[in-house]
Formats: C-alpha cells, structure tokens, sequence
C-alpha cells in the first residue's frame, strides 16, 4: 500500500488533542507521517502525544495553542517548522459546537463572534501561515501541500437553534472551496470534511440522551453515530500521493443522514 505510506510527511493537525483530530492523528502516524497536534488545553495534550508516540515510531510535536490568538499560532507554526523543516498538509479540525441551546431571537451578539473567533477566524489564521509555507516551498521548486478543514454537515442542513454553529462551518467550506482554486497552481490541494453525529467530548452528552437517540438513530441510514476513528481514513487519503489531484471537495462522512 506504498500509495498510502506517509513515510517523511509532516502534518499539523490543530485539535488534534482528542476527538476527531486524535483519531485522524492516530490513523496518519498509523501510516508514518510525522505530525504536529495542537490543542488549548497543555496537559491533554501532552498526554495525547504521548499516547501517539507509543503506537508510532514517527515524530511527534506537541503545543498548546489557543487558534483564536495570532501571536500565539504564529508561535505554534514556527515551533513546528523548525522541527520538522517543512510542513506538507495542514488539518484545521479545532472547533466548538453550539449547544443548540438558546434560539436565534435570543442570540447574544457575544456568542456569535466568539463561535466566529474559534472556528472560522482561528481557521484564517493557521490556513494563513500553511499556505505561505507552502507556497513558499513551491516557488523554490517543492511543490505541493494539502489543506483539509473539518467542517460539519451543520453547514448543510438547517439546525435549528445553531444558527451561529452552522453559519461558521459554511464559511470553512467556501473559504477551502476559495483556496483549491487559488492555491492548486502550486500543487496544493484545499478540502473540506462534513462529519455527521459523532461521539465525542464535544457531543457524548447529546448522544447519550435518550429523546435524542430516539429522534436522531431511526432517521440515520447506518442506525449509529459515528466513531472519532470514522475519520482517520480520509485524513490518510488526503495526505497521501493518491489524493494529489481530488482538491475542492466536501467529504460527507455522516452515515447517510443528509441523503434522507
Ligand atoms: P472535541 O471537543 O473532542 O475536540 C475539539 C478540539 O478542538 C479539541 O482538541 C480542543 O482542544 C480544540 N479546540 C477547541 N477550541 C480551541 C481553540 N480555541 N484553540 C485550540 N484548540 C481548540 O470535539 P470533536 O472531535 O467532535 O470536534 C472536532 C471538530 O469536528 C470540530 O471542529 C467540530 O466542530 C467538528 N465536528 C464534530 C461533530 C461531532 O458530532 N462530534 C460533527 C461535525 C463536526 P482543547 O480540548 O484543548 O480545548
């Protein structure tokens, strides 16, 4: 499977402390690419790269970074070069969810820029600094790179009282549709994934009730929710020479939901 083996790769995958962007990291050192995981919390993240480092002979980079703060990821991707010299794919997977708690009447103005600040301004910000490198690198003879964001199928459907959440997960998929198609002249590739209900921090509580399972599971072809681990396959896809011209794509990955 040479056409999957990441052997001298490098990837920042920032959240990749937990959740969806563990498993994605699980699934890349799986495949021996070296990677740089990010997260806010500094203890989680170390102990999720010790934890990589313990199923990967790959190296591996950890920094706490907070996406929202520029200084801070401007820090965080220097540190990241200077290990590994050069960066070629980059996961923008932080994010929170909304909580689908309070109505759009009632929306504070606070709540909306803050959910902006996290996963769509934090996602500017390290798209930013991945393409200069990569650009970079192209215009000294070493093209290519891959950008992937994890999006969410909240940016398809309409989700009642996460207005906020799914507007700024649209924005992550015409900013990625934006980048393919400026950025592909030098071998960079910018895609988009859409996860489906999938357990994890973010969402354990939701799935676990039981009004929800009852609304949600008859309505979901595969009659689950996804796993984190659903997820590590595309990312090795996406960083591997297979996926070299597959750039500008939504990857649904939802079990079926939004097809019924
Ligand atoms: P988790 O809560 O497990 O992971 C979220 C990750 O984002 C954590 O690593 C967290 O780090 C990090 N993060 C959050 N805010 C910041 C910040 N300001 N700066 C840096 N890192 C931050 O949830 P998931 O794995 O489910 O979420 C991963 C992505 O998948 C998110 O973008 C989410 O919107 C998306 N998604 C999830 C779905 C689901 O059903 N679970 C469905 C659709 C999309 P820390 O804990 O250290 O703060």
């Amino acid at each position: 499977m040479s056409m999957f083996d990441l052997t001298g790769k490098t990837a920042i995958i920032t959240g990749g402390n937990g959740g969806i962007g563990l498993a994605m990291a699980r699934a890349l050192a799986g495949a021996n690419c070296a990677l740089s995981i990010w997260g806010r919390n500094p203890e989680k993240t170390q102990q999720a790269a010790a934890s990589l480092r313990s199923v990967t002979s790959s190296r591996v980079y950890s920094v706490s970074c907070d996406v929202t703060d520029r200084a801070a990821v401007e820090q965080a991707f220097a540190g990241t070069v200077q290990e590994f010299g050069r960066i070629d794919g980059c996961f923008i997977n932080a994010g929170v969810g909304g909580g689908g708690r309070s109505s759009f009447l009632d929306r504070p103005f606070d709540e909306w820029k803050s959910m902006f600040e996290i996963n769509l301004d934090g996602a500017f910000h390290a798209l930013q600094l991945a393409a200069r490198h990569m650009v970079a690198n192209a215009k000294a003879g070493r093209p290519g790179g891959r950008l992937v964001a994890t999006s969410s199928i909240g940016a398809l459907f309409g989700a009642a009282r996460n207005e906020h959440y799914g507007a700024s997960k649209a924005g992550l998929v015409g900013l990625m549709r934006a980048l393919a198609v400026e950025l592909a002249r030098y071998g960079i590739t910018a895609n988009t994934i859409l996860p489906g209900y999938t357990i994890t921090e973010m969402t354990e509580q939701l799935m676990a009730n039981e009004k929800f399972q009852n609304a949600v599971l008859p309505r979901l072809p595969m009659r689950r929710f996804g796993k984190a681990e659903d997820f590590g396959g595309i990312a090795v896809y996406l960083m591997s020479d297979a996926s070299g011209y597959h750039t500008a794509d939504n990857f649904v990955i939802d079990g079926g939901y939004t097809a019924c």
